[in-house]
């Protein structure tokens, strides 16, 4: 951590009375669990905050405390905003528009554009709410188990249950701590990453039926179709993507999901030596090396074939 950095966002935090957290749309774990998580150290720091996510937080984060504590549009005058785990300013969709810039931004993503006038972006941690947990050292912020357990979501999820080739001996001895704190990683571990509803299970059906294996490369769509068929009721790929990526043969996976507004979301997974943020990039989009996302508009066969094209020139 650099120290003036943390200074810094200490100097900010102690100026402000009402401050505003916000993360990026299709919100998960670690956007969810560090949002939540600093909610709780700053309202134990007696700030009045309000937590916002433009598309709500996914049922697999229910669970979580105070949970019930964001809201999808932002009223009211802040002192502070500060936006989490989002690489661009357009992560976290329409809903700063009318409340001008955000003054921190912490994040861990190598594509992060440093769009606020502080930027925390360290892109060796595993998680932004790795980040947060040394800046709450640091600063000695007030640290309890239920900031412990949205923390630890954030690490569990974006490491993929401390399975992701960045997760570092920094990413146990955090998640040591937080388990100290009374934070259970199995129960956190199971709730966010392996419980899926039996719609979710459909869904995945309507997706592998249609999966496609070329080389190295495989992929599948999801349709808008497929989500009315079974009744999924999210927009997102509900974890195909991880599901793809564990297929033997394969170094990157692409999955297509096709949305209401005309758009298709585009999930990229890689193995070790392949870099899909870059492929993200070229359309728009962003993310880290073994795992990148973009919206694109156009319809989804085209979609599909122009990725398709860009992501077979790094195989
Ligand atoms: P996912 O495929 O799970 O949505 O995202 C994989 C990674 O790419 C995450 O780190 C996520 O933050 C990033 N990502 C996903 N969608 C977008 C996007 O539309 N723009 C940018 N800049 N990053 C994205
Ligand atoms: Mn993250």
């Amino acid at each position: 951590m650099n120290k003036q950095s943390a200074v810094d966002f200490g100097q900010r935090l102690e100026d402000a009375d009402r401050i505003l957290l916000i993360s990026h749309i299709r919100p998960d774990g670690d956007a969810v669990g560090s949002l939540l998580g600093l909610g709780h150290v700053l309202k134990a720091m007696g700030k009045e905050i309000n937590q916002v996510l433009e598309d709500g937080v996914p049922t697999s984060f229910h669970h979580l405390p105070g949970v019930d504590e964001v809201f999808r549009e932002v009223s009211g005058v802040y002192d502070l905003i500060i936006v989490l785990d989002s690489s661009d300013i357009s992560r976290i969709g329409s809903v700063l528009d009318e409340y001008g810039q955000p003054d921190v931004n912490i994040d861990h993503h190598p594509t992060n554009t440093h769009f606020a006038p502080l930027n925390i972006v360290q892109t060796d941690a595993v998680a932004t709410a790795e980040i947060l947990f040394d800046l709450i050292e640091t600063l000695a912020l007030p640290l309890n188990r239920e900031a412990a357990e949205c923390l630890l979501t954030g690490l569990i999820t974006d490491s993929l249950g401390f399975r992701t080739n960045n997760t570092t001996p920094r990413s146990f001895r955090t998640a040591a701590a937080l388990q100290e704190l009374g934070a259970d990683p199995a129960v956190l571990h199971r709730k966010a990453l392996l419980e899926r509803s039996y719609e979710a299970l459909l869904y995945w059906g309507e997706g592998l039926s249609r999966a496609r294996k070329e080389d190295n490369l495989i992929w599948t769509t999801l349709t808008l179709e497929d989500r009315k068929q079974v009744g999924y009721p999210g927009r997102d790929d509900a974890d195909l993507v991880n599901v793809l990526s564990s297929v033997a043969g394969t170094d990157v996976c692409v999955v297509f999901i096709e949305q209401k507004d005309g758009s298709v979301k585009v999930s990229w997974r890689a193995k070790v030596g392949f870099d899909v943020s870059q492929v993200a990039m070229k359309f728009g989009g962003g993310g880290h090396k073994p795992a990148a996302g973009v919206s694109i508009t156009g319809e989804l066969e085209r979609v599909v074939s122009d990725v398709l094209e860009e992501t077979k020139k790094i195989l």
